[in-house]
Order: C-alpha cells, then sequence, then structure tokens
C-alpha cells in the first residue's frame, strides 16, 4: 500500500560535530528533531516521533533535567513546534489517531502532549525500562519523565503484540518487521544500542518509493554511508555501544545493497537541507 507522507523539523539542537562523527572537528553544528506524519487511507493522520514543543522548555526548567538542555541546547522558533506546523496546515490535534515513537528520548517524545487524543505505539519493554526513573537515573538515558503525559499507559500499545512479518530482500540484512496496522502498511524494524528497544519504521511512500525511517540508529545519512559512529561524547547517552555499532553497519550494509532505498535519521543535516529547499527528500 502507497502512502503519502511529509517531514517536518520540530526544532533542532546544538552539539559538537566531533560527538556526532567520530573525526570530525570540535565545531558547534545545528541539529534537526525530525519528524513526520503519514496518511493512511482507514487510520487517517500518523505521527513518527514528536521533536520539540514548549512542554519540552517548562520541562526542563529545574535540575536535574535541566541537564538536558545544557549538553545539547535547544531552538524552537515560535510555530515551529509538530502540532504547530500541522495546526498551519489545517490539521488539529484531535485528527492524529496515532503516534508512534520511535525511543523516549526527549527530543523524539518532546510534543507528545500536543495529541491528546491519539493512541501511542512504542516498545512496551523500552518503556518499562525507562518508567519509573526519576532524576539523575532518568535524565542520564536522556528521558524526561514530565513530557509523559498522565494518561499514557492507558494510550500506549506495544508493538511486539503486533504480526511479526518478514521483510522483503530490499531490506537485508535486517529480517523481520512488525505489522502495526495489520495490513502491511507500515511495519516497525527494532534498531537496538542507540536507546533500549529502539524502532524505525518502514513504508511505501507514494512518491518517493519504500522509505526507512530510521531514528537515531544513525546521525546522519554520511555516518550511514561511511559506517561511521560517533565521537566519544556522542556515545555518552548510547545505552549499548556495542548493539549501536552493529546497527549502523547493519544500515550500512542495507545502503550497499539497497542504493536507492531511502533512509531517513533524525538528527540528518542532509535531510534538513533537502526539507527547507522545498524539495521531498
Ligand atoms: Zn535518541
Amino acid at each position: 500500500m502507497k502512502l503519502e507522507s511529509k517531514l517536518y523539523v520540530a526544532g533542532h539542537c546544538l552539539s559538537f560535530a566531533a560527538a556526532t562523527f567520530k573525526g570530525d572537528p570540535w565545531r558547534i553544528e545545528r541539529y534537526p528533531a525530525i519528524c513526520a506524519r503519514i496518511r493512511h487511507p482507514e487510520h487517517g493522520h500518523i505521527v513518527f516521533d514528536t521533536g520539540y514543543s514548549q512542554a519540552f522548555f517548562s520541562q526542563t526548567r529545574r535540575f536535574p533535567s535541566r541537564l538536558y538542555r545544557m549538553a545539547t541546547p535547544v531552538r524552537l522558533a515560535p510555530g515551529e513546534s509538530l502540532a504547530d506546523q500541522l495546526a498551519e496546515e489545517g490539521i488539529q490535534p484531535s485528527e492524529i489517531g496515532h503516534v508512534i515513537l520511535s525511543h523516549f528520548h526527549a527530543d523524539h517524545v518532546g510534543g507528545l502532549s500536543d495529541f491528546p487524543s491519539a493512541t501511542i505505539i512504542a516498545d512496551t519493554g523500552g518503556w518499562a525500562y525507562l518508567r519509573d526513573k526519576r532524576g539523575f537515573a532518568a535524565v542520564r538515558k536522556g528521558f524526561v519523565p514530565g513530557l509523559i503525559p498522565s494518561d499514557f499507559e492507558k494510550r500506549f500499545r506495544g508493538i511486539l503484540y503486533r504480526r511479526q512479518v518478514r521483510l522483503g530482500e530490499g531490506m537485508g540484512p535486517f529480517r523481520i518487521g512488525y505489522d502495526l496496522f495489520g495490513d502491511g502498511s507500515i511495519l516497525a524494524v527494532y534498531l537496538e544500542g542507540h536507546a533500549r528497544h529502539q524502532v524505525g519504521i518502514l513504508f511505501d511512500d507514494i512518491d518517493l518509493g519504500p522509505t526507512f525511517l530510521c531514528a537515531d540508529a544513525a546521525w546522519s545519512r554520511r555516518a550511514i554511508r561511511e559506517n561511521t559512529g560517533p565521537g566519544r561524547m556522542g556515545y555518552m547517552a548510547v545505552d549499548d555501544v556495542q548493539a549501536a555499532d552493529g546497527t549502523l553497519g547493519r544500515l550500512h550494509e542495507l545502503h550497499k545493497r539497497n542504493p536507492g532505498l531511502r533512509i531517513v535519521p533524525s538528527h540528518c543535516q542532509e535531510v534538513w537541507e533537502e526539507i527547507k529547499g522545498g524539495s521531498r527528500v
């Protein structure tokens, strides 16, 4: 099934290039928080990750959550949150039926409270791992508890309860996906390492073909092309370094085997340039 989709940048953060790409200089650069909206013929608008929103600033005002925004200072222009951009297009928050979360880092759940009626699809184990963490234990894992809506568990659906499917040849070396809507339209693919039980999603864009939103499994398309992970500082918030390196290696392999596949990392500057230029990438 082919689906309409669009990418958005909901704020950006500042970080050292050396932290995001091993061997790059200690230069401060801007990294977008990319999210996506997919339109499903039956389920309506579906959002993948939510970027930053005003809630990020209010919830990181006090220590220790404040350490998060000290480590990666965040910029969000007026009207730049995902909900604001959707409203500008005439899509109200109540029209977002589902939010799929790749993982629970604050730059991916920052706008979650802007979609109060959406069913939230994410990994159960990833949530169980974080949900009781508070204070330094939370911030060390990139988790800001106040960004999670109070009725989260009522609206939460786990990925592993979905039908498991074998991915097509074009996705090798990745083999297994989870059919999120029971019709093969959007498949979740596990991308371990960066955060506990992180997932990406695979779908077939109506214009640009098979599309793999790989969240933070790679910082950039360049990292995938060159199979180069972050610098030592960039590994600080990584859950399992060995697994993250393995996942990046598999993305590199996937790109080599299927160079035409559209892969979108959440913080890729190349993708950001193309979005800014008005082209669909
Ligand atoms: Zn992350």
